[in-house]
């Protein structure tokens, strides 16, 4: 029988095991491995969670399965964010030396690399939301509804003409995208941006989470084209539309109608105006074949690999840069919850990122210090290669 001072040295045990596993291995991975199991005791590992002692044993045991790993994972992602500095000066020499010492790193970008770009932010004031608000469109009551499905599918011209402006033709590459695409040692870059620069720059290693304006996608039987090829009808204010499968239909069905009537209109030629198009869906209740960006709408599932990546990089990444994002939207405002404490994280930003005290933090114009970084990476390189010549 074990005395209470016994009883109680067990449940500290308890408490820092199942906490310790969180900041070794992440959130990610510590869920992953909890449902594996199917032994689990998931009232167990809330209470070994709950350091307020806010949880009731009667309360937990009402709850179902899915109420209480929905608690388990809410917890868990505090006590990931919850970390301890590694004790690195704030300096480009820092950065330098994480980045030559490290093998794997992930690259988390924001709408902070882009602005610089003439890309505007969507969040901050005169950003994209604020741009909308001041129009007053009286086909919406909230900026974010431009980017709803079912106002996309009455308002097509409505997101257009908001879209036009962060079309990808008109804008390039800057030097933080320079940045993640000369990093030899990316494991992945990790971009919330839609403006598909990353992927103009040439970085291999993308996950764009909530998807990309480089491609449009057809509403009505989903074929692909890339935005470059409508930027014109984008930019003069129209809506692009299905101009292969969606067309052949359209074409097929009118002229079948039309061999069909009695009347003899068959010799005139068929109307393919888009609003001939359009009409001719919308009359009949169909899905008319606008085509949409492949970025990801609100209450759209975000990217179908981001869970499994995280998953994986999360164990094998051994340095993070974060890079001109304040992490607060899903998913990534859990992002650095999955990673495991003893990677060093580095922070290069305008400002701080709330809740997020980084082992690193470059604060200041992003271009401006990824440049200064990128300028002296060469000069090590170079440096290297003069060596080896000499050898
Ligand atoms: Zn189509």
């Amino acid at each position: 029988m074990l005395d209470v001072d016994d009883q109680r040295s067990d449940e500290e045990k308890s408490v820092n095991e199942t906490t310790r596993m969180i900041r070794e291995i992440g959130v990610a991975n510590f869920l992953k491995r909890v449902y594996d199991d199917e032994a689990a005791d998931l009232c167990q590992l809330l209470r070994d969670l709950d350091k307020d002692h806010k949880l009731t044993p009667t309360g937990l045991e009402k709850k179902s399965q899915l109420q209480l790993k929905q608690m388990l994972k809410r917890k868990a992602v505090i006590i990931g964010k919850q970390r301890k500095n590694i004790s690195i000066p704030n300096t480009h020499d820092a950065v330098l030396g994480l980045l030559s010492a490290s093998s794997n790193i992930l690259i988390v970008s924001g709408a902070g690399i882009s602005v610089n770009r003439g890309i505007p932010d969507f969040r901050s004031p005169d950003g994209i939301y604020d741009q909308i608000r001041r129009c007053n469109y009286p086909e919406i009551d909230e900026p974010e509804q431009i980017f709803d499905m079912a106002t996309f599918v009455a308002h097509p011209k409505l997101f257009y003409s908001v879209a036009k402006k962060i079309l990808p033709t008109h804008f390039q590459p800057g030097p933080a995208h320079c940045f993640v695409k000369d990093n030899n040692k990316l494991l992945r870059n990790y971009t919330q941006n839609i403006d598909s620069l990353e992927r103009k720059a040439g970085v291999d290693r993308l996950l764009e989470c909530h998807g990309s304006f480089a491609f449009l996608e057809c509403l009505r039987c989903s074929a692909k084209y890339n935005t470059d090829d409508f930027a014109q009808t984008i930019t003069d204010g129209g809506v692009p539309l299905c101009t292969e499968r969606c067309m052949k239909e359209y074409r097929r069905r009118r002229k079948k109608r039309k061999s069909d009537s009695i009347d003899n209109s068959a010799a005139t030629s068929l109307d393919v105006s888009d609003q001939a198009v359009v009409a001719f869906f919308d009359t009949r209740n169909e899905v008319i074949p606008y085509l949409k960006p492949t970025i990801t709408f609100f209450g759209e599932d975000v990217h179908s690999d981001y869970e499994q990546r995280v998953l994986d990089d999360s164990q094998v990444a051994d340095l993070i840069i974060v890079l001109g994002t304040s992490m607060s939207v899903a998913p990534i405002s859990e992002f650095i919850s999955h990673i495991p404490h003893k990677v060093p994280i580095v922070v290069i930003n305008k400002t701080p990122i709330k809740g997020l005290d980084p082992d690193v933090f470059l604060q200041g114009d992003i271009d401006v210090i990824v440049s200064e970084l990128l300028v002296r990476m060469n000069d090590v390189k170079e440096e290297e290669d003069k060596k080896k010549c000499i050898v």
